[in-house]
């Protein structure tokens, strides 16, 4: 029986679903409640399993439908944002295509900074103690939905004042202030690269890249400085779409580096290693040297810009290749060579 792809619809279901159909294998959309419009109207979901929520990802009658139809989950960040990975590590019966164990990795700030570390990239320097802060940090408030209350301090004196005001606004809890994770701020561009690695041809493919296009922070520009001081805003980081960017061509020797020390991090660090679609999050300061400040260890929802393909994944494929469609290769390809657990977890 050939593979059927699943996915949860939200953030990137769209591109893959339509990627597995261009691979010729069927597709299934676990339809969250309200959604199911949306999805009818791209006709893209050969079967849907309806939920209310995606922790029914868990329940056994949806588990069950996926093994009848010999799915592959592909997870993605709505998996992520609905927590209970420990659960999802343990109890989810049918394959997921990539490293379902480095999810938790990408959840948790601790063990995401060991494995950027282990990575050998350069990442931006962090605090334990707002007492240290010897240049300019980003403050990154526990909890934070859409990064709502970050703030940008200079020294201590300026955090301690900043960190009044957010708790006086409410942004964070009694207590909790300690737990702000602060890092330096790289002044610079943001550059999302989007990898793949094939566990079966061994090799990092990168099939494109973005910059996120997020409110309210990219609106405060167009906002008069004096305005801004008056209006007394506190901007988010709520990402409302993507913008494509195409790198400048010598930046690609480091991306490519950087997308080769993750791999080996993971392989060493999150057995079986790396599978699939991952992201790096970078910012280029102005001497071009690239600082990691987060990854993405699934498919992120910067490639639904690439649905017919990214000036790199035509110079590698000429043919249309979304990550969703790369993604579907790899099934296919493995599971004709009898390679599908390579390929899943
Ligand atoms: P995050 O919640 O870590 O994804 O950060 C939200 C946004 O803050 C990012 O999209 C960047 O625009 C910005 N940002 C995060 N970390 C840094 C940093 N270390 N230096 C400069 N900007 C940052």
């Amino acid at each position: 029986m050939r593979s059927t792809v699943a996915t949860i619809s939200s953030h990137s279901a769209l591109q893959i679903l339509r990627g597995a159909k261009d691979e010729g294998l069927r597709t299934a959309l676990l339809c969250l409640k309200g959604r199911e419009d949306l999805y009818s109207r791209f006709r893209l979901a050969d079967t849907i399993i309806k939920m209310d929520a995606v922790e029914d990802l868990l329940e056994k009658g949806v588990q069950k439908r996926l093994l009848d139809e010999n799915a592959v989950l592909v997870p993605h960040g709505t998996l992520i944002s609905g927590g209970r990975l420990d659960e999802f590590e343990r109890d989810f019966k049918p394959p997921v295509f990539g490293n379902r164990h480095i999810l938790r990795w990408e959840y948790d700030r601790d063990l995401k900074d060991k494995l950027l570390k282990e990575a050998g990239v350069r990442i931006p320097k962090s605090f334990r103690s707002h007492a240290d802060i010897d240049r300019p940090v980003i403050v990154k408030l526990p909890g934070a939905e859409g990064g709502r209350g970050y703030f940008i301090a200079k020294d201590a004196k300026d955090f301690e004042r900043k960190m009044k005001r957010v708790s006086e606004k409410g942004l964070i809890k009694e207590g909790e202030a300690e737990k702000a994770f602060i890092q330096e701020y790289v002044v610079g561009a943001t550059l999302y690269p989007h990898y793949f690695y094939s566990p079966i041809s061994k090799r990092v493919e990168l099939l494109g890249c973005d910059r996120r296009y997020e409110t309210s922070i990219d609106g405060l520009g167009r906002i008069g400085a004096r305005d801004q001081l008056d209006l007394d805003l506190i901007p988010t980081f709520r990402v409302m779409g993507n913008i494509p960017i195409v790198l400048r061509e010598s930046l690609l020797t480091d991306i490519f580096e950087a997308g080769d020390g993750f791999v080996s991090a993971a392989k060493k660090l999150v057995p079986p290693g790396m599978i699939g679609p991952f992201c790096l999050e970078m910012i280029c300061d102005e001497e071009g040297r690239l600082y990691t400040f987060e990854f993405s260890g699934r498919i992120v929802a910067g490639t639904n810009l690439f649905v017919g393909g990214s000036p790199y994944s035509d110079l590698l494929y000429h043919e249309p290749m979304s990550m969703g469609r790369r993604i579907a290769r790899e099934i296919r390809t493995a599971s004709e060579k009898g390679l599908l657990a390579r390929v899943t977890t």
